[in-house]
């Protein structure tokens, strides 16, 4: 992850990644263009404490599709630390790595609404803002206005800094993918097609 010591703005774009889609991938693309960034820091984490267990991949395996999706481009990089650190994962702890393995860099955070909604229930929330701008995409069809009453609120309590993104409507989750599995329906350009075949030689999500 050489290069990275050279990007001046890193976005980091979290998330449980199981699997990883094309949602993810296109908001990461809109993030970089958006702000400028030089280029995405693919974050799988650990344990997610906040998630459903019975569902949840192996980090190692979650880690794998990941690499796999973004294998074809030099500015998507995927990053093992959460899932090597092992535990809980807390994204202020990340955060406060990177801020230490690329001083030169600003960081930028990268959620969906949904996330930016419950961020304040994540591990010490004050944490995350201080080492980081949140990059925060519309999702399922929420209302820009009730993103920025959230963004103001937030940027109050908390002195974060906040950049709201307008992002396209796409109705893809990991939760959907894993039913269509379950119920033998296709993925196909739901997820990238290395990470479709790699899902469908191990026989992920056959049986819920
Ligand atoms: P799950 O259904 O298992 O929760 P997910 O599709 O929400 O999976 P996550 O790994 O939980 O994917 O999400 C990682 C990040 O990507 C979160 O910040 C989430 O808000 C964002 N994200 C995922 N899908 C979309 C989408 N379709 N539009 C906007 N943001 C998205
Ligand atoms: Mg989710």
């Amino acid at each position: 992850m050489e290069e990275l010591l050279k990007w001046k703005k890193i976005g980091v774009m979290g998330g449980t990644f199981n699997p990883i889609h094309t949602g993810h991938l296109l908001l990461a693309q809109w993030a970089m263009e958006e702000a400028g960034l030089n280029g995405i820091l693919f974050m799988p984490t650990g344990n997610s404490y906040m998630k459903d267990k019975g569902e949840m991949l192996p980090g190692s395996e979650r880690l794998a599709m990941t690499r796999l999706a973004v294998a074809d481009r030099d500015c998507f990089v995927c990053s093992d630390l959460e899932v090597r650190r092992g535990g809980n994962t807390y994204t202020y702890e990340t955060l406060d790595a990177l801020r230490n393995m690329y001083p030169q860099a600003c960081l930028y955070f990268i959620l969906g609404a949904d996330c930016l909604f419950s961020i304040e229930n994540w591990y010490c929330p004050e944490k995350i803002f201080r080492n980081c701008v949140l990059l925060a995409a519309s999702r399922d069809g929420m209302p820009m206005d009730k993103l920025e009453a959230k963004r103001q609120e937030l940027e109050e309590r908390y002195d974060a800094r906040i950049l709201l993104m307008a992002f396209p409507n796409l109705e893809i989750s990991s939760t959907d993918i894993r039913h269509r599995c379950g119920e033998g329906r296709s993925i196909r350009y739901l997820v990238p097609d290395p990470v479709r075949e790699y899902i469908f030689q191990n026989h992920y999500y056959e049986n819920p």
